[in-house]
């Protein structure tokens, strides 16, 4: 199983932890354009992720509650959590 997965979105890069979601959603509350459950009821990235603003997406990274959603800028800085 692939433990995680990361999108460039704009200037930001975007890690999801697959091993560390739990499934609340309340990333997908905050950005449902740019997450939603996969199969195995885990969060992925949707096709339409890019429409989604740099702050709606920092905001949906600092919403999870096991931080399982990590947000850099293009230089590698951690932004949220
Ligand atoms: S908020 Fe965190 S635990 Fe919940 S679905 Fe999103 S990534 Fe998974």
């Amino acid at each position: 199983m692939i433990d995680h997965v990361e999108r460039r979105i704009g200037d930001l890069t975007i890690r999801i932890d697959r091993l560390l979601c739990v499934g609340f959603g309340d990333c997908i509350a905050a950005a449902p354009e740019a997450f939603a459950f996969d199969d195995d009821g885990i969060v992925a990235f949707l096709d339409t992720a890019d429409r989604t603003g740099r702050e709606e997406l920092i905001r949906a990274c600092q919403a999870c509650p096991v931080d399982a959603l990590t947000a850099f800028d293009n230089e590698g800085r951690r932004l949220a959590p």
